[in-house]
Parts: structure tokens; C-alpha cells; sequence
């Protein structure tokens, strides 16, 4: 008998902290844990002990006997993952030593956003008695993309918001919602109360696809998408054109999975699910009934992760297709160097797609079509979106090397409807150096790096999506916050963060005559109205998606 990670992990490792015969991979620090798909536990050495099946934030993990017949594969799929490369060693590993404290007022850091990465620097930070934490947003909620990103078919995924509402509410925290820094407050007043600033405030824009009319009305990036379906006061007040029968998704993430469900699905689906009001009313009035996910490359380089592809076989009222003709290679050369190429999870995945290829779909029905081998040309239409056209090309033998070559094929795909899910990009940050290249703050470590002086920034660190870019699942963070929250108490520890700052009281202070900051307990307030008008129609929750209505919830005065 053993456990068994399945479809939701999360990847934030704490079943590996736990786990009494380290028998789960790969570990935080193992060279695949940042690129992992998932976690995954040996079933030869696994025994049975159930304490990685209490660690899980969003109960992942199953006893083989409980396992639900949905995620049958994933027994084969944790075993397999120990084919090549065994665990021989189990030794029992020494608990990390967490009985570190400072005195009270010595160590006191500044958190800007509240999405994962925030919250587990935070975490982290009250481990150690006496550091003191204030948590900065924007919004009047927090958690980011777990509230704002996460599909609302994925509500077991949005219960580690649960363990962060805790951090919120530990004594050693003061939140400070609905204040935005560089506008409420400044940098420079934050450092004058703040031995240490950590900035956590995600990726918030969209990698482009460089191509005319990638700008029509019509095409929209799936960020945006994302934001409105999910009810951020940002994007709440956006429509979208769903009038058409057939929508283009350029991208082949988990994003572009995830929008592709929740445009073919029918809206009836996410009745008792978060999905907002308003994209549900506009989901149930929606035409369309094909959408078409295009990726740039082949089936075995999707940039989508199993289980997610497994997941789309799940659903009751679509039909998922992909074409023989991209998934199958008929070449035997070509079809051996293929699958000398690609590692297990690629060939897994292109064999799941070369399963669905030419599935029938009923004149009337719904269907997502997985295409692959498409690059992305131009996106055409005289005042708004009309068509898509792309770029064919095919994989073939390059000097013994697999490799992708254009065509000269174009094919072109009408819609009205394109969302570009071609990734997430950073944004420069005020008062924060910024690395236009790669989208995210330069940084060692999570130190935030001068590369003129080749020194690290005093007192200023950065953790999550602008530290390392947009890749990675929800407790990848967790990992990544740990080792900018380790930086920062080294240079505590050597005495670089020493300095006289401003007390706590006095920041209140000059908060409370600003603006009308939310704390944790007022964000309970929202909580708890979001879901109380949620149980009354069978679902987690409403949520309130104009700033407004969450201040008034939060002062108490919502009717
Ligand atoms: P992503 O995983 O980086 O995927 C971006 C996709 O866009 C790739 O298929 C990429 O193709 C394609 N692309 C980029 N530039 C393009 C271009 N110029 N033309 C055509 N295609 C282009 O990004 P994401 O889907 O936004 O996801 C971001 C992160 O969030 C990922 O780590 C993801 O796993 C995570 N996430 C997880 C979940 C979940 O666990 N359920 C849900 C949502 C997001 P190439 O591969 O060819 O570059």
C-alpha cells in the first residue's frame, strides 16, 4: 500500500517536510523542483504513514485504497516516476531547527502584495517570535491570483487560502488592504518604519505575440480574461463578444486550459461554483461552442501540465479532439528519434493528445480542439477581430536532432473572439531596479541587485513571479519565499538591516489619516459576507467585485 499525489498538487513541498522516509520527489532544492509538473511519491518506499495526507494545503494526496476511480492513472503516473531513478537512500531526515527568535521590534518587514509568494515569506517570517510583519494590498482582499487567477472549477486548489487567512490573522501581522503603495504610501516612508521591504506583487502584464492586430477589439489577453470570469474589480466592468460559434486561444499553458473550459463549458456548470455574477450571466447567453487552442509546437512540448490534460477528459459535456495528422508521426526514423528525444512526462502527454485525435463531435455539440504546430501570423479584421491566420510547421530530423521547420502552409481560422494566453509578464516597479528582458526585478536569492555596483540593494528583497517569472504552481512560492525570507535573516543576522527606524504606532498613524486601510479583521467582515451570500445559493461564495461594496462590507454597513 502507499499514498498517491494526484491532479491539484500544489507543488509547495509540505508533504516533503513531513514525509518520515523522505520518499517524495523531487525535494525542494532537487534540481527538477522548480520545472516539476507535480510531486510525486515511491510507492516501494512509501509506508503508509498518512502524515504527507494531513500536510497537504489542498488535499492532493490519497491512501491507495481511497483513491477515486478519476484518478486511477496516478498510481502508474507516481510509480513511473521512480522508473529511472529509485530512491535508495530513505534515511529519516532531522527536523529543520525552527527555535530561532529576536527581540521584540528588532526585525520589522514590509511585505508589498498578498498573493502566495507574500504569504509564504510571511509565514516564514512568524516562525521566528518577535519579527514583525505588515502586508500591503492594493485590493481590499487579498491572495492574489489564488482569488483572482485559480479557475473557479478548482475550488480544492483555492483551499490554501485557508492556511493564509491564518498568517493574516497572526498577532505578529498587521494588514494594511486597500492601500496602494507608490500612491497611499511611498517606498522611502515604508523603509523610514521597516528594517526590510520584501516585494511580492506578482507579474502584471502579458507577453506579447508581436503580430498585427494583436490589439483589434476582439482579441484580449487572457490575464485579463482570467480577472474579469474571476470578479477583480479591475476587469469586472469589461463585456466580451461571445456571439461567435467558434473562439481561438493562441497559448498552450495551464491558462489557456483553464480559459478553454470555462468558454466551452456550459454555464450552468459553474452554477455553485465562485465564477462571478456577471460572467456567468454572459457565459449562459454565450455562442460559442468550439475553441480551438493553438500551440506555436508539437503535442509532446505543451507547455500544459498532465494532470491538467487529463482533467479536460473529465468533463461531461465536451468533447476534446486533436487531428492525426499534428500529433501522429507516421515517419518511423523520425518517430524513434522522437521518442529517444523527449523524456516520459513529454511522451505521456503527447500520447494522451494522439488518444484524442479525430474523436467525432456531434454537429450541436461542444467541443476543444488541441492544435499543435501552429505559429501565430496576424490576427485580421477591418474593426474588429474577423480571423486568425497561422504559420504551419512540421517536425522533422535536423542533423540527427529533432527540430520544428516552417512551411509554407498558412491556415486561417475564423472568429470573432482571440485570447492570446501567451503568458505573464512583469512590470517595472517603482523605486526597484527592473531587467526589461526577462520581465522581472534583478535579484540574487531574492536579494534585489544593484548590477552597476554588483551589490545588493539594502533592505530590499523580492520573492514570487517578479523574482524569478511567471512559471511554476501556487506552492512553487513557498519554496521561492523561503529562500528570500533566508537572505534577508542572514543579512539580519550579520547585521545589515541595522538601522534606526520610526515605531509601529507612528506608521498607523500617518496610514490613518491617508486612506481607508482595511485590516484583517474588516477583511473577515468582507469574507464572511462573500460567503454567507454564497451558502444561500449553494456556492463558496459571492464575491463583491467592486471596490465599493467591499469597503462598505468591510466597515459593516452593507445591507
Ligand atoms: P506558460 O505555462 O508559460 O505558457 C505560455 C504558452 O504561451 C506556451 O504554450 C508558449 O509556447 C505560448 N507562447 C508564448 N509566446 C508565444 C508566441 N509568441 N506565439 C505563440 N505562443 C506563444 O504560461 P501560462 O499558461 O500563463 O501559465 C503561467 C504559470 O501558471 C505556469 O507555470 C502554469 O503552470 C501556472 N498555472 C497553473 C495552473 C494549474 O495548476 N491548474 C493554472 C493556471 C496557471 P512555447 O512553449 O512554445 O513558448
Amino acid at each position: 500500500m502507499a499514498h498517491i499525489i494526484t491532479q491539484v498538487c500544489c507543488n509547495d513541498g509540505a508533504c516533503v517536510d513531513v514525509c518520515p522516509v523522505q520518499c517524495i520527489r523531487p525535494r525542494p532544492g532537487d534540481p527538477q523542483y522548480s520545472t516539476a509538473e507535480q510531486l510525486y511519491i515511491d510507492p516501494k518506499a512509501c509506508i503508509d504513514c498518512g502524515v504527507c495526507q494531513e500536510a497537504c494545503p489542498v488535499g492532493a494526496i490519497y491512501a491507495d485504497y481511497d483513491l477515486p476511480a478519476e484518478f486511477d492513472e496516478y498510481r502508474e503516473i507516481n510509480a513511473a516516476h521512480f522508473a529511472a531513478d529509485p530512491i535508495l537512500d530513505w534515511s529519516l531526515r532531522p527536523l529543520p531547527d525552527d527555535a530561532r527568535s529576536v527581540d521584540e521590534g528588532r526585525l520589522r518587514v514590509a511585505i508589498v502584495g498578498s498573493g502566495p509568494s507574500a504569504c509564504y515569506a510571511a509565514a516564514e517570517l512568524i516562525g521566528i517570535a518577535g519579527v514583525e510583519v505588515s502586508i500591503f494590498e492594493r485590493l481590499p482582499t487579498p491572495f492574489g491570483l489564488v482569488r483572482s487567477g485559480v479557475a473557479p472549477d478548482h475550488q480544492q486548489t483555492k483551499r490554501v487560502a485557508d492556511q493564509f487567512g491564518e498568517v493574516l490573522s497572526h498577532p505578529s501581522v498587521r494588514c494594511y488592504f486597500n492601500v496602494e503603495v507608490g500612491r497611499d504610501v511611498s517606498l522611502a516612508e515604508i523603509l523610514e518604519h521597516h528594517h526590510a521591504v520584501i516585494y511580492a506583487g506578482g507579474a502584471k502584464s502579458d507577453r506579447q505575440l508581436g503580430i498585427p492586430g494583436e490589439h483589434l477589439p476582439g482579441s484580449h489577453s487572457a490575464r485579463e480574461f482570467v480577472a474579469w470570469y474571476n470578479g477583480h474589480p479591475d476587469q469586472a466592468g469589461r463585456t466580451y463578444d461571445l456571439s461567435s460559434r467558434r473562439a481561438v486561444i493562441i497559448g498552450n499553458g495551464n491558462v489557456a486550459l483553464d480559459v478553454a473550459r470555462v468558454l466551452a463549458r456550459p454555464a450552468g456548470r459553474y452554477a455553485t461554483t465562485d465564477l462571478a455574477d456577471h460572467a456567468l450571466d454572459a457565459l449562459d447567453r454565450s455562442m460559442i461552442r468550439d475553441v480551438v487552442v493553438a500551440a506555436r509546437r508539437g503535442a509532446h512540448e505543451a507547455a500544459y501540465t498532465t494532470s491538467e490534460l487529463l482533467a479536460l477528459r473529465q468533463l461531461e459535456d465536451v468533447t476534446v479532439v486533436s487531428r492525426a495528422d499534428e500529433v501522429r508521426i507516421d515517419d518511423q526514423r523520425l518517430s524513434a528519434a522522437c521518442d529517444a528525444a523527449i523524456g516520459p512526462i513529454a511522451r505521456r502527454k503527447r500520447d494522451l493528445v494522439a488518444a484524442m485525435a479525430d474523436a467525432p463531435v456531434a454537429s450541436d455539440g461542444r467541443s476543444i480542439s488541441l492544435r499543435y504546430m501552429l505559429s501565430p501570423l496576424e490576427i485580421h479584421g477591418s474593426e474588429r477581430v474577423e480571423a486568425v491566420s497561422f504559420a504551419r510547421s512540421r517536425l522533422m530530423l535536423k542533423n540527427g536532432a529533432l527540430a520544428l521547420e516552417p512551411t509554407n502552409a498558412v491556415e486561417t481560422i475564423e472568429t470573432r473572439l482571440v485570447i492570446r494566453a501567451a503568458g505573464y509578464r512583469g512590470q517595472p516597479v517603482p523605486g526597484f531596479p527592473f531587467d526589461q528582458a526577462r520581465g522581472v526585478i534583478p535579484n540574487r536569492a531574492g536579494r534585489v541587485w544593484d548590477r552597476d555596483a554588483d551589490a545588493p540593494f539594502a533592505g530590499l528583497y523580492c520573492a514570487g513571479w517578479i523574482k524569478r517569472g511567471p512559471s511554476g504552481l501556487i506552492g512553487t512560492n513557498r519554496v521561492c519565499s523561503r529562500e528570500t525570507v533566508a537572505a534577508l535573516l542572514e543579512d539580519f543576522a550579520t547585521e545589515r538591516l541595522a538601522r534606526a527606524i520610526r515605531p509601529a504606532a507612528d506608521f498607523d498613524a500617518l496610514m490613518g489619516g491617508r486612506c481607508a486601510s482595511v485590516d484583517a479583521q474588516a477583511w473577515r467582515r468582507i469574507d464572511g459576507a462573500e460567503r454567507a451570500a454564497g451558502a444561500r445559493r449553494n456556492r463558496p461564495r459571492t464575491k463583491f467585485v467592486r471596490v465599493e461594496d467591499m469597503l462598505a462590507s468591510a466597515s459593516g454597513d452593507a445591507g
